[in-house]
């Protein structure tokens, strides 16, 4: 899984990952399952079979036609083919995969941290994203559940996840995530409903506070949830809405957020947990053991291990700094009323 890298200079650091599980042993050793990589299977639950051989091909080093590499995504700044990338997105697949398998024979929550790679397409490679991992785990997860619940914070609309079951009326995605006014992948608008309104999406503005975006997340995410009444969820948690992101514009902080996850665990069905986004390395490691340990109802330490390098940069978990507050409230107020009806239409059990 640490050899999904496309190389230095690109946001999605392999070390954001490192970090986290280090910061995870240090604090709440869990049971870690080797999940191998024998995850083709999967993949191809959500994937066009031509695409994963293109995948396959591109890393191996096969030359192929320009316009073939570019259809499919590659060949970008966001996703430039590298060698070794089929494995090691294979690699990712099969943790998420894993703990979906979990879910699906019992197990009341389990991780794929290295996983929430939800912009994947059918077909395409996109947002530094190969295979469409959460999709993935729904898939899995629908082998005995009727009714399965996505659900994205992380600061970019989950599109890939949301394409993919778009008229599923048995899948319902929910996406909280800055406008696509200023942000990749410039979709999840309120409008975009799905044929069975099994898709939400509460888009907002950027500079949005984080005591805004857990009002807008209440009444919008927890209220499709309480309608939907799913039998499992899959939560990606991306960590890329923080105040401190290099690539996103909202204010969130870690206890806003945190609290997002709390309400989600409270919703008390089971849940298969992948990370996503995220990419200051002094954010990223705090924020997902502190949503792992939330979701294991622990509380969350007051001081950092000492085994921890202080040049992480990781002197506490709590933010050091207030992120503001009740800034673009009215914009989200806005979008929630354009919600409502769509929340109403929401197919109940
Ligand atoms: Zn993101």
């Amino acid at each position: 899984m640490l050899d999904y890298d496309f190389g230095p200079g690109h946001p999605l650091k392999p070390e954001r990952l490192r970090r986290a599980i280090a910061l995870l042993q240090a604090v709440e050793p869990l049971d870690v399952t080797d999940p191998g990589m024998d995850a083709r299977n999967d993949v191809l639950r959500v994937h066009d079979p031509h695409y994963v051989d293109v995948v396959h091909a591109l890393s191996s080093g096969d030359r192929l036609p320009d316009t073939l590499v570019r259809q499919h995504g590659f060949g970008s700044l966001d996703n430039p083919a590298f060698i070794g990338m089929y494995e090691a997105s294979l690699a990712y697949s099969a943790g998420t995969a894993r703990a979906a398998y979990e879910v699906r024979e019992g197990a009341p929550l389990a991780f794929g941290l290295a996983g929430g790679l939800h912009h994947a397409h059918r077909s395409k490679a996109s947002g530094f994203c190969i295979f469409d991992d959460p999709a993935i785990a729904i898939a899995v997860l629908r082998e005995r559940f009727d009714r399965v619940a996505y659900v994205d914070i992380d600061v970019h609309h989950g599109d890939g996840v949301q394409w993919m079951f778009y008229d599923d009326p048995h899948v319902l995605t929910c996406s909280i995530h800055e406008s696509g006014r200023s942000l990749f992948p410039s979709t999840g608008w309120v409008e975009e409903t799905g044929e069975a309104f099994t898709s939400l999406n509460v888009p907002l503005e950027r500079d949005t506070t984080g005591d805004v975006w857990l009002w807008a997340f209440r009444e919008g995410i927890l209220a499709a949830l309480e309608a939907f009444r799913p039998e499992a969820i899959v939560l990606q948690m991306g960590t890329d809405a923080h105040v401190l992101d290099p690539l996103g514009h909202l204010r969130v902080g870690v206890e806003d957020w945190w609290c997002a996850v709390r309400l989600i665990r409270d919703f008390g069905v089971p849940i298969v947990a992948v990370g996503g986004g995220g990419y200051n390395l002094t954010t990223v490691p705090r924020m997902w053991v502190g949503a792992i340990l939330t979701l294991l109802g622990r509380p969350i330490p007051t001081t950092i291990p000492d085994e921890i390098p202080a040049e992480w940069g990781l002197p506490s978990f709590f933010d050091r700094e207030a992120a503001g507050e009740g800034l673009r409230r009215e914009e989200a107020e806005a979008t929630i009323q354009e919600l409502r009806p769509i929340l109403a239409r929401i197919p109940r059990p």
